[in-house]
């Protein structure tokens, strides 16, 4: 839809000119900036934004989308769902079949995965987003420039703090995030409920198992951020299912009921501690 507050559209080329563009005093959050960096815009063009007048647009920056080294994969913010779908990952890394999947969790048509980036997806902090999924189910930190020209790095559990709330302070953006190597040599369970075949996801488990023997278990969608649980060896039934009572509150919108959220991903998590054992 068109965004009718909107009147100014800036594009820049590099880190200099977008420096100050989305405003902000480093450490002082200011939702009233009317300031909005723009994505793909999937999320951005969808609905009435009055608050805005001012987007910039980073795919003009030219990240690389996808940077394998050494010690992990560094996925740019602008990298688009269709692109990370695409990644051959190398055999040395199987956690990286967890790609796939999470990017079908984001149920939408090929026009949204052609455009939708991954960095948008965990800014916009929505429960069932998936790249958020696949970030803390893999230990993802974060990098993020702040205004004044510098950048900071916390992990990917830290930056997404509630529903459509994130830890970055006004005129911060995500650059990047990046996939330990470490973690991705780990064994992956992937598990999804829906309340309807093509409907946005009522809970999304992951359960990853290292070398080491450590279990990890990720719960998005049925809560309002991200839960990580981590046990340095597989569980007993009982104790997985008691770190998941420990859950304040499980999410409630028209795509899911508390308690059916809660019920699954016990369901869904005791599936994936018996596969991962
Ligand atoms: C049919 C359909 C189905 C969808 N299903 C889902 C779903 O299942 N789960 C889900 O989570 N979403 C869903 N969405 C919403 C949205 O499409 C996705 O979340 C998408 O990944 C957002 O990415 P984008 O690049 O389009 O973000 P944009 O729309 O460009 O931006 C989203 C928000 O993030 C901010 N932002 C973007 N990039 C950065 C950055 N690098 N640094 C700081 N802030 C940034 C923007 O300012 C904005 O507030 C759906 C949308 C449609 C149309």
């Amino acid at each position: 839809m068109d965004l009718n507050t909107v009147t100014a559209l800036h594009r820049p080329t590099g880190r200099a000119e977008l420096n100050g563009r989305l405003g902000g005093e480093p450490g002082r959050p200011d939702p009233d900036l009317g300031i909005a960096p723009l994505a793909g815009g999937t999320w951005l063009f969808s609905q009435p934004q009055p608050m805005l007048h001012t987007l910039v647009d980073l795919t003009a920056l030219g990240w690389p989308p996808l940077i394998v080294a050494e010690d992990g994969l560094e996925i740019a913010a602008t990298c688009t769902l269709h692109e990370l779908a695409g990644f051959t990952a190398p055999e040395h890394w199987p956690a990286l079949a967890l790609v796939r999947p999470c990017c079908a969790a984001l149920a939408g048509s090929f026009k949204i995965w052609n455009t939708a980036t991954v960095g948008g997806n965990i800014c916009l902090a929505l429960p069932a987003g998936p790249m958020t999924s696949l970030a803390v189910a893999l230990d993802a930190v974060a990098l993020v420039w702040t205004p004044d020209g510098g950048q900071r790095r916390l992990t990917v559990a830290e930056l997404v703090v509630g529903e459509r709330r994130t830890g970055l302070l006004a005129g911060e953006v995500l650059r990047s995030v990046h996939l330990p190597a470490t973690t991705l040599t780990s064994r992956t369970a992937f598990r999804r409920a829906a309340l309807t075949a093509q409907g946005r996801s009522g809970s999304v488990v992951i359960g990853r198992r290292d070398a080491q023997g450590q279990f990890v278990l990720t719960v998005t969608a049925a809560v309002d951020r991200p839960y990580r649980f981590a046990f340095p060896f597989v569980p007993e039934s009982v104790e997985l299912a008691a770190a998941l009572d420990r859950v304040p509150r499980w999410y409630d919108d028209p795509h899911g009921a508390p308690d059916w959220r809660r019920a699954v991903t016990l369901l869904l998590a005791e599936e994936i501690r018996a596969e991962l054992a």
